[in-house]
């Protein structure tokens, strides 16, 4: 009898096999065929869910070696982790913050033309211009639900050391630093 459980080649649930049949089954790390595992492309570590937008189809082996095949950092750095979770917490930076490092984890996985590798952390900088410290100053459509206390810390260079440094370190090593 077939031991289901230890079988690493079938795919579990229809909602893996749906995304690995989507990509015909190319792994998006080593882009050969034949993957049979998904993996989060912006990692729990990073405050990425299981949501299908953030599953992308590996090689079990593959997925994970992700980081060192990347030479991106399977965690945010140490020292911003619990302002990345005060960030993470406001409703509204919650899913900017998200798409940007969606952003990071898949700038070498979008590339189709030699010239986006040059871009992609100009892509990463401009975005976060936007998002926190001096972009956030001047906005004049502040959002709503935060504190007094958040408003000012998101207006700070505090802020945009957290999601820059976060962001870079997801960011694939391979990506030229511009
Ligand atoms: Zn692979």
């Amino acid at each position: 009898m077939k031991d289901e459980s230890t079988s690493t080649s079938t795919p579990t649930s229809d909602k893996v096999y749906v995304l690995l049949a989507r990509n015909g089954f190319r792994c998006a790390i080593c882009f050969q065929k034949d993957a049979d595992a998904t993996y989060l492309l912006v990692p729990l570590s990073y405050g990425g869910t299981e949501v299908a937008s953030n599953l992308a189809p590996a090689h079990a082996c593959c997925a994970r070696l992700r980081h060192d095949i990347e030479g991106s950092d399977p965690e945010p750095p140490a020292e911003h982790k619990d302002n990345l979770t005060r960030m993470l917490n406001m409703s509204v930076m919650r899913q900017t913050v998200l798409s940007l490092f969606y952003c990071a984890a898949t700038q070498r996985l979008q590339k189709k033309h030699r010239y986006q590798y040059v871009r992609a952390e100009a892509t990463v900088k401009d975005l976060i211009s936007n998002l926190v410290g001096w972009g956030f100053r001047g906005r004049t459509d502040l959002p709503e639900g935060i504190t007094r206390a958040d408003e000012e810390w998101l207006k700070s260079s505090s802020a945009w050391r957290v999601v820059t440094e976060s962001a870079y370190a997801l960011l694939p090593a391979d990506s030229p630093r511009v």
